[in-house]
């Protein structure tokens, strides 16, 4: 029987498939804007300068300062380019820290945002930003940080180096697995979380075999998404707590964390939420725990929370942590429960 559902709809336009990221100018001018601020990393600066060599006059500056965790001074810095360059968009190109950047500048100024998106961890179709001011990490949620239009090219991925392609292909399932029990998602929703893990089951694979198999690469992106597309749009549980807990008072890095942690905490929620996960439990070969841990493990994607150097001594305050102020969760969060689920993370122990 079809669930009571409330069903909204985070209004962004999608450009999608190999050589779209010409289309960037004409994206601004869609828009209504003629003076974009460029915004990258410094390893992706090379491409952001070739980016906006392409826009020519509509290229009013680069900034390639972006970087993990979006520090308040940093966009700080990018919001005084944006000013001295005098522009009225933003062209976000790169991944999660980029993307983070750009919203960081959209929700102070309501620049209009145009991401280039070059990883699959979602930020891009989500109205969250994630900041970080003298080491506090805080989440705000506000439709003014929801990029206006995200540009999806999968030739811009096939350099993504085949540990991050994994480990951010594992990042993205993991916001539709939460998304597939969230108490309010509704069949859009569950409908892009099913086909979203499944493109990225077939991708992911083929990407390790041959990284740049440019289909591969087209259906790693658009399963990544519809991946995003659910995280933007339903409430995330356990699994997104013990990674934002993980990431944000042990510094873990943020894909890799997300990697490890989902086969045990699908492994936790699967006996309480059965029903909900059943479309993907069976593309995992009925257990959806051991299954993706199976898949995990055949692409060398990494295993044991100990590899990324958390000590084993951090597992009692981790599971402290992760009990405090909990997410809704279809089982209830239990310290024990959580204790052992991460020291079987941490050892890097199938899930039962
Ligand atoms: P990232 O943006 O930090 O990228 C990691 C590195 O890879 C960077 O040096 C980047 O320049 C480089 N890179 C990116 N694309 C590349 C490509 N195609 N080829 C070669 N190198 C490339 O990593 P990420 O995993 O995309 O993002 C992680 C960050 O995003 C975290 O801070 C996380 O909290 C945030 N995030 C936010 C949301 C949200 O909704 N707010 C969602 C997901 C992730």
């Amino acid at each position: 029987m079809i669930r009571s559902f409330r069903y909204t709809v985070q209004p962004a336009r999608i450009v999608f498939g190999p050589g779209v990221r010409s289309e960037v100018a004409n994206e601004m001018g869609r828009l209504g804007r003629r003076h974009a601020l460029i915004l990258a990393t410094p390893f992706q600066c090379p491409d952001a300068e070739h980016l906006a060599g392409e826009l020519g006059s509509l290229a009013a500056g680069l900034f390639a300062g972006a970087a993990m965790h979006t520090p308040v001074e940093v966009t700080e810095a990018a919001m005084a380019a944006y000013e001295a360059a005098d522009a009225d968009c933003v062209v976000a190109y790169g991944g999660g820290s980029t993307i983070g950047l750009g919203k960081a500048i959209a929700w102070r100024n309501d620049a209009a945002q145009i991401v280039v998106a070059t990883t699959y961890a979602g930020s891009e179709v989500t109205p969250i930003l994630g900041q970080t001011d003298a080491g506090t990490k805080t989440t705000i949620r506000d439709p003014k940080i929801l990029p206006e239009v995200v540009v999806y090219d999968p030739e811009l991925t096939l350099g993504l180096p085949v540990g991050m392609s994994v480990a951010s292909g594992l990042n993205a399932m993991a916001h539709a697995v939460e998304g597939l029990y969230a108490r309010d998602r509704d069949p859009i929703s569950t409908l892009q979380a099913v086909e979203g893990i499944r493109a990225l089951k077939e991708a992911l694979p083929a990407i390790v075999g041959s990284p740049r198999d440019l289909a591969a690469r087209t259906t790693a992106l658009y399963g990544s998404w519809l991946c995003g597309t659910v995280l933007g749009t339903v409430g995330m549980a356990l699994h997104h707590k013990l990674c934002h807990t993980l990431g944000g008072s042990f510094d873990l890095p943020h894909a890799e964390t997300h990697a490890i942690m989902l086969p045990h905490t699908a492994a936790y929620n699967e006996p309480a939420a059965a029903a909900a996960l059943a479309p993907v439990t069976d593309l995992f070969g009925g257990s959806l725990g051991g299954g993706l841990y199976d898949f995990s493990a055949s692409l060398g994607a990494p295993l044991a929370l100990r590899d990324l150097g958390l000590a084993g001594a951090d597992l009692d305050r981790a599971a402290a942590l992760a009990v405090t102020d909990p997410y809704w969760n279809p089982r209830p969060v239990e310290r024990d429960g959580i204790r052992s689920l991460l020291q079987r993370a941490w050892e890097g122990i199938r899930p039962a």
